[in-house]
């Protein structure tokens, strides 16, 4: 077959095949040059990745330094290095929420594949092998392989891969009070709905053939830095616990600061988590690192069994991916740098809700400390949403990118629910100025798309 003439000329292959990326040169601060010269302020923070920015001389040095000393030791056995226990002590301090083991590998869908397989290994090492199902929530997502595509509904994601994908998950309804909650209908009334479909979904598998529920603590990309109502996950917790299966919260794109808490979950009311996934704020985006963390609990009942973990990488824990990674956390610490999300966080909703709250098509604007995202409506009024194929946020996306701002949109059909927005997640070292010449930038283009659709 003639190669189509406008799959793009790029050797690498992009997500886009049409699409002829635009190279980047540098970057410093919150900003990255582009090769045309042009300077674009990256209020996204990549997706939610760069939370020191672009350059940090001390990671920078942090890495070189682990370079001079050794550049590779492999820890699926007898091995470790300083910088992967020191990562681990760091996070792990006074054992949040009583998390008190790590596991570093090199992207969150990795961490999430690990999650499940450590959830099913510890349930047939304290002797209940018949939990193997995983309940999810619709229009999720927590990464691109086979494992971890099998517990994210989200559906343009999933729908080459269904024969390669688990039969074992079930899917909820996500906590997405703008749009899911009935309009008479109180905050306890909705969790209470929630709570019943969750545990509905639990008898109707078999209670003890559950595993686990995994969710992200504030849903990223598919829903838009959605914050639960409060007393959701209080509710959630319970149910888990009353069936003896463990809770997976997914904090890659959510935590390690990003909400003005290092998790999220601490603003739930929860003790914590069984297993927890983080990724990308955890490197900053100097290095690939992920992770998950487990509780006592989780880890006690592997250390019972075989002692064997039937999991691992060539490249979990690597010296200067952790080296970076420690860098990047001791700065967050030394600096009071989540006093600063908090802070600028505050800073941003204000001027999103001063600035574009009034605009045509702004239907909500929501987020947590330096993760925001700005729903998109035909008619707010009525909440009559735009369809997938207006284009309406993508649109954004593209005008605010010819503007020099650098923003998420959509990433494909999620679910039944379309949902058009745009988020914001600038690096935690924004400062006011730069917020304010954001907003005016998203401003201009949500102006621009609104008067295409006038
Ligand atoms: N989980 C969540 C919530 C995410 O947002 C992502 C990526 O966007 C992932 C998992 C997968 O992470 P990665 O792209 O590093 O594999």
């Amino acid at each position: 077959m003639p190669l189509n003439p406008s799959v793009a000329k790029s050797h690498v292959l992009h997500r886009a095949l049409a699409y002829e990326p635009q190279k980047i040169v540098s970057g410093s601060g919150i900003s990255f040059t582009l090769e045309s010269g042009k300077i674009v302020y990256d209020a996204s923070a990549g997706p939610s990745v760069s939370v020191l920015g672009h350059h940090q001389p001390e990671v920078t040095q942090a890495i070189i330094e682990q370079l001079d000393k050794i550049a590779y030791v492999y820890s699926g056995s007898r091995h470790t290095c300083e910088a992967a226990e020191s990562l681990a002590t760091e996070i792990l301090k006074d054992a949040p929420g009583g998390l008190v083991k790590a596991i570093f590998v090199n992207s969150g869908s990795e961490a999430t594949d690990a999650a499940l397989k450590l959830a099913t290994q510890y349930f047939c090492e304290v002797g209940q092998p018949k939990r193997t199902n995983f309940i999810a929530r619709k229009q999720s997502y927590h990464g691109n392989t086979l494992g971890a595509l099998s517990v994210s509904g989200h559906e343009s994601r999933r729908a080459y891969y269904q024969p390669w994908i688990s039969n074992n998950v079930s899917f909820v309804d996500p906590c997405y009070s703008y749009r899911a909650k009935g309009l008479s209908e109180s905050n306890e009334q909705y969790v209470e709905r929630l709570k019943l479909q969750l545990e509905d979904e639990f008898l109707r598998l078999g209670p003890d053939t559950v595993a686990a529920f995994v969710a992200e603590t504030v849903s990223g990309t598919t829903l838009g830095c959605v914050p639960p109502v409060p007393g959701y996950f209080k509710a959630v917790r319970e149910i888990c616990d009353k069936y003896g299966a463990l809770l997976i919260l997914d904090e890659i794109m959510c935590g390690m600061g990003k909400t003005g808490t290092m998790h999220a979950w601490e603003q739930e009311g929860i003790s914590g988590p069984d297993i927890q996934m983080i990724g990308k704020a955890l490197g900053g985006g100097f290095v690939p690192l992920s992770g998950v963390l487990l509780n006592r609990k989780v880890f006690d009942g592997l250390a019972r069994g075989t002692m064997v973990l039937a999991h691992g990488h060539t490249f979990q824990a690597h010296p200067t991916a952790c080296a970076a990674a420690l860098a990047v956390q001791k700065i967050i610490k030394r600096e009071n740098i989540l006093e600063q999300v908090v802070r600028m966080g505050d800073f941003l909703e204000t001027e999103l809700n001063e600035e574009i709250g009034h605009l045509a098509h702004v239907g909500d604007i929501r987020g947590r400390g330096l993760f925001w995202a700005v729903e998109f409506m035909r008619d707010p009024n009525t909440k009559t949403p735009f369809l997938a194929e207006h284009n309406f946020s993508n649109r954004i996306v593209e005008v605010a990118a010819e503007l020099g701002l650098n923003i998420l949109g959509n990433l494909g059909k999620t679910g039944k629910i379309d949902v058009e927005l745009v988020i914001l997640a600038p690096p935690y070292i924004v400062k006011e100025d730069e917020i304010k010449a954001i907003v005016q930038l998203l401003k201009t283009a949500i102006f621009v798309v609104s008067e295409e659709h006038a």
